[in-house]
C-alpha cells in the first residue's frame, strides 16, 4: 500500500483499500459502459443491478426478512431523529428515550418537535460512562416506541443487549449509525435500525434505514414526503434521485463483508482489536485512562484521557507524525478518541498500542 497511515476518524471513517481500488478503477468507464456509475440515470439498468445488489448483500450480511424493507435514503441519520417520530407517532403520543450520551440527547431534542418523549434513563449525571439495567427503568405505558442509541461514538459507550418495550404495540428504535454491521444483530427485535453509512459502510451521504414493513403507512400528515418511511419503500429508495455514489460505494463495503466472512467474523476481529487497545489502556498504571464501566466499552470508539492531560496535545501531534491520524476526542469532551470501525486492521491498533507504550516510557 502507498497509503502509509492508519486513520483513526470517528467518520467520515477509514475504508477498506480493495474497495477504494476498485471504486477507482470503476470510476471512469463502469464495467465498460462507457461512464462513470455518478454519471448514469438512477432509474437505468446499471443503477438499478447496484442498489438491488445493495439491498440483497446487507439482507445476507444481517439475515433481514422480508417482513423488514430496507431504504438508502438522504439526510444523514440526523434527519431520522425527525423521521422516526413523524413516522411512528401523532403529535400527543409519547415514546421512551434512554439517554447514554450525545446523540441519544439529539435524538431526544428532534422528537419533542413532534411527539411528547420521556427520558426513562439518562447517564448524564454519570457523564455518560454506563448503560442502566434494563429491568430497573420505568418504561411509559402507552409508549409508541423506545428509542436507544446502540452505540454512542463520542462517549464510547455501546449496548451488548437490547430492552424489550413493555408493551405489545410498542417497538425498540436503534440508532446503529457508528456500530452497523460492525457484528451480528438480531433485526427481528427492532421496529427500526438506521444509521448513517459514514462509518463502517461507505461514505456520508447516504442513510440507511431497516424498518419493520407493519409500521409503514402511519407517518404525521404534516411529515415531509422524503421523511415517510412508506413513501420510500413503495418506490424501493427511488422517490426522487438517490446518493447514487455513496450507494455504489456501500454496494462494495457489503460485497467486502461477505468476502471477510460475514458479520461474525467481522464482529471477532472487532473485539480482538479493542481488547488489544483497553488491554493497553488498563494495563497503563492509570497513565491512559477508560472512563467507560468495562461491560459497555464500545468496540468501535475508543476514547481515553491521560492522567496527565497536558500531554494530550503531544499525544495526539507525535501519532500523527508516525502515521496514526484523526486521534483527538470530540470537541465537546476532548481527550483521545481512536475509532477502530470494520476497516481498522489488526495491524493499526497494534501500532498505536506501541505508540502508547512508548510515549508513557518517555514521560515518567
Ligand atoms: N448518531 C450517531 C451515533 C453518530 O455517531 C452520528 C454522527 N457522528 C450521528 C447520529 C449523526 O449522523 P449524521 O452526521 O449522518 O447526521
Amino acid at each position: 500500500s502507498d497509503r502509509c497511515i492508519y486513520n483513526f476518524a470517528a467518520g467520515p471513517a477509514t475504508l477498506p483499500e480493495s474497495v477504494l481500488l476498485k471504486a477507482q478503477s470503476e470510476l471512469y468507464n463502469y464495467r465498460g459502459s462507457g461512464m462513470s456509475i455518478m454519471e448514469m440515470s438512477h432509474r437505468g439498468k446499471e443503477f438499478d443491478a447496484v442498489i438491488k445488489k445493495a439491498e440483497s448483500d446487507l439482507r445476507s450480511l444481517l439475515s433481514i426478512s422480508d417482513d423488514f424493507a430496507v431504504l438508502f435514503l438522504q439526510g444523514g441519520a440526523t434527519t431520522q431523529f425527525s423521521a422516526v417520530p413523524l413516522n411512528l407517532c401523532m403529535p400527543e403520543d409519547s415514546a421512551d428515550y434512554i439517554v447514554t450520551g450525545s446523540w441519544s440527547v439529539r435524538a431526544l431534542k428532534e422528537a419533542q418537535k413532534f411527539c411528547k418523549p420521556n427520558v426513562i434513563w439518562s447517564g448524564k449525571s454519570e457523564k455518560y460512562t454506563r448503560i442502566c439495567s434494563f429491568d430497573e427503568i420505568p418504561q411509559t405505558l402507552d409508549a409508541k416506541y423506545l428509542h436507544i442509541c446502540g452505540n454512542e461514538t463520542v462517549q464510547g459507550v455501546e449496548f451488548k443487549d437490547y430492552p424489550n418495550p413493555m408493551n405489545k404495540s410498542s417497538v425498540l428504535v436503534a440508532d446503529m449509525s457508528s456500530n452497523f454491521c460492525s457484528k451480528p444483530v438480531d433485526i427481528s427485535k427492532f421496529g427500526v435500525i438506521y444509521a448513517g453509512a459514514q462509518k463502517n459502510v461507505g461514505p456520508s451521504g447516504v442513510t440507511i434505514v431497516i424498518i419493520r414493513r407493519a409500521l409503514l403507512g402511519h407517518a404525521q400528515p404534516i411529515a415531509p414526503v422524503m421523511l415517510d418511511y412508506k413513501a420510500q419503500a413503495d418506490t424501493d429508495s427511488l422517490y426522487n434521485t438517490p446518493p447514487c455514489f455513496a450507494i455504489y460505494i456501500c454496494s462494495l463495503v457489503f460485497e467486502y463483508l461477505l468476502h471477510q466472512g460475514g458479520l461474525v467474523a467481522m464482529a471477532k476481529k472487532n473485539e480482538k482489536k479493542a481488547g488489544v487497545l483497553y488491554d493497553a489502556i488498563d494495563a497503563s498504571g492509570e497513565f491512559y485512562v477508560s472512563h467507560v464501566e468495562k461491560s459497555v466499552r464500545s468496540l468501535m470508539n475508543v476514547p481515553f484521557t491521560l492522567q496527565k492531560s497536558e500531554l494530550e496535545k503531544k499525544f495526539i501531534e507525535e501519532a500523527a507524525k508516525e502515521g496514526m491520524v484523526q486521534l483527538k476526542g470530540h470537541l465537546s469532551v476532548g481527550g483521545v478518541r481512536a475509532s477502530i470501525y470494520n476497516a481498522m486492521p489488526l495491524a493499526g491498533v497494534e501500532k498505536l498500542v506501541a505508540f502508547m507504550k512508548d510515549f508513557q516510557a518517555r514521560h515518567p
